[in-house]
């Protein structure tokens, strides 16, 4: 708590940009984390999450991310996800909860274009094609998609519980002590 406490105004320094913010970052340090005076009102990430109407920017599928790749000097999701040396045990209970699919498929994917695919570092939320079928849509993919979860992958960042559009991803610590150990990075 010390330690956290001497940080607490960190993000929120920067709402009132950037240079700013490295003054405020730098006050901090010398006032115990209250830097420039009264803490200013913040908004949750997930709620400056712009739609793709709103930017203006088209969804981009996983696949086309992780073609950027070339596993020499940058590398996939997956191989890093390697490194980390995540484990868990594969029988343990879910410690992520995903409360409603069905938005995902509908509201997510033509509003936001999954972001979870994205901002999870360890490829565990993925939206595959639907065995159901559908053909393909206007964009050139499946349809009909469907999320798939890899749990396994999950090295605890917990961006997804935070940065999720709709609040429906719930993120709990995992049972038997499993996750990253970055040993080997
Ligand atoms: Fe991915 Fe992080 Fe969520 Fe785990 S906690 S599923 S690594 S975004």
């Amino acid at each position: 708590m010390d330690e956290l406490r001497g940080v607490r105004n960190f993000h929120q320094g920067f709402e009132r940009g950037l240079w700013v913010g490295m003054l405020d970052a730098g006050l901090q340090l010398v006032t115990g984390g209250r830097g420039l005076g009264e803490r200013p009102h913040w908004t949750p990430g997930h709620q400056r999450m712009e739609t793709l109407l709103d930017s203006g920017a088209r969804p981009v599928p996983l696949e086309e991310t992780q073609r950027r790749y070339d596993n020499a000097h940058t590398f996939t999701k997956v191989n890093d996800v390697f490194h980390s040396g995540t484990k868990h045990d594969e029988d343990q209970p879910s410690h992520l909860l995903v409360q409603d699919t069905s938005i995902c498929v509908t509201r997510c994917r033509e509003e936001y274009g999954n972001p979870c695919q994205h901002f999870c570092p360890a490829n565990v939320y993925e939206m595959v094609a639907d065995e159901g079928g559908g053909g393909v849509g206007k964009d050139g993919r499946p349809a009909k998609l469907r999320l798939h979860l890899n749990p396994s992958n999950c090295v605890h960042c917990k961006t997804c519980d935070i940065a999720d559009p709709y609040g429906i991803i719930t993120w709990v610590p995992p049972e038997g002590g499993g996750g990253p150990n970055y040993q080997q990075l």
